[in-house]
């Protein structure tokens, strides 16, 4: 213990204040690479039993696994960075695929979409979002567009005829009479083009998605009913005979009530319009497998094959139709409206035989 030193003898201070026997530390000594781990027992003629065993191969062993450990783990470090990047490139191609098109949009592109290339969860859900959005804008500047033409088309003739029934009138040699017949015409068109106009915001609307859809629990079966009651006149006028086909008990599905009545009076409407005098027309309901169909046929005048695909056009009107009162915007709203029910409308003519034009509804919104 003498050689130890002074410095060596303070550090093995805690050995011989110990109170717990016997007493292990680890030690280093001068020259020695590596420590050792000591024991110190007191022996009972007051003497210090010292034994010590070299921790050499332990910490040789350490020093290899620290080496290795430390090799590995810089490895590993690395290769995270890379991945990382690798990563964060991946991910900010696709929000840099969403940036071009957005960019392409602005320019007047609007057909343009995000590819979906499976960057991941997030990038395939944003790319899904933006392109859905997309398909929306869409919808709404085609229905802008649609709704711009038809004012520069179709608005323009009722108000030429408008200007056209004062203005002979203020040129001629017009007394009273003529100018209240002027008044009354200029009434009748007027009447005529705002309900053109209601009509086409109506459907502007609906098809955009932005009508005030009131969804509630409605009997088809009392639509029907309320809508042949409210035709019935028109039909005896014509001498046309209405037949009613539909079940006795009420047939609930969710819709807007207003809306549906709407369609389904523009359908039966036509039936009756279209039908020459002592004709019959007929409406049947009825489930079919998952669907709600009714079926408003009539024996009236028909449409060409090749007219079949227009009918549904805003302001289309048929050849045979133009005698008869309307806009040619009737179907187009009732398509419309049943759209916006998850459902379909279907047509069947034969020209000179009659027609029959099919609403089917998913029975889902029962
Ligand atoms: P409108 O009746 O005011 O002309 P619609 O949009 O209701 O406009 O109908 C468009 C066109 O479809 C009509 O002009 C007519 O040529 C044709 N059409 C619709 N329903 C019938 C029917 N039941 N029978 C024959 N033609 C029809």
């Amino acid at each position: 213990m003498r050689h130890w030193g002074k410095e060596r003898a303070l550090k093995l201070n805690d050995v011989f204040t110990s109170k717990i026997w016997p007493f292990f530390k680890t030690l280093s000594f001068p020259r020695q690479h590596h420590r050792a781990r000591v024991l110190f027992m007191p022996t009972h003629d007051g003497k210090m039993l010292i034994l010590g065993s070299t921790l050499r191969d332990s910490e040789i062993a350490m020093e290899r696994y620290r080496e290795t450990f430390g090799t590995t783990l810089t490895i590993m470090l690395i290769c995270r960075a890379l991945l990382g990047l690798l990563l964060a490139h991946k991910a900010m191609s696709g929000v840099q695929r969403v940036t071009q098109t957005a960019i392409q949009i602005g320019k007047g592109n609007l057909d343009r979409r995000v590819s979906l290339q499976g960057e991941g969860f997030e990038i395939d859900t944003l790319a899904k979002a933006f392109n859905k959005m997309l398909d929306r804008i869409e919808v709404l500047v085609n229905e802008l567009r649609e709704v711009t033409d038809n004012i520069a088309h179709d608005l323009r003739s009722p108000l030429t005829c408008i200007r056209g029934i004062a203005e002979t009138t203020l040129m001629g040699d017009s007394d009273l009479e003529d100018f209240q017949d002027m008044t009354t015409s200029i009434i009748e068109e007027s009447d005529r083009l705002i309900e053109m106009i209601n009509s086409m915001l109506e459907i502007t609307k609906v098809k955009a998605g932005v009508a005030e859809i009131k969804m509630e629990q409605v009997d088809l079966n009392e639509i029907v009913r309320d809508a042949v009651d409210l035709f019935q006149p028109l039909a005896e006028d014509k001498r046309i005979k209405i037949e009613l086909n539909i079940p006795p008990q009420p047939v609930f599905i969710r819709g807007d009530k207003t809306k549906l009545q709407r369609a389904i009076a523009n359908l039966l409407d036509n039936a009756i319009k279209y039908t020459p005098s002592a004709g019959n027309v007929s409406l049947s309901l009825y489930k079919e497998g998952k669907n709600l169909k009714l079926e408003i046929a009539d024996t009236g005048i028909g449409i060409p094959p090749d007219k079949l695909e227009r009918i549904f056009d805003r302001f289309y009107r048929g050849n045979g139709s133009r005698s008869a009162p309307g806009s040619g915007l009737g179907l187009s709203l009732a398509l419309a409206l049943i759209k916006a029910h998850d459902g379909k409308i279907t047509v069947e003519s034969t020209v000179g035989k009659g027609s029959k034009f099919t609403v089917i509804l998913p029975c889902s919104l029962s």
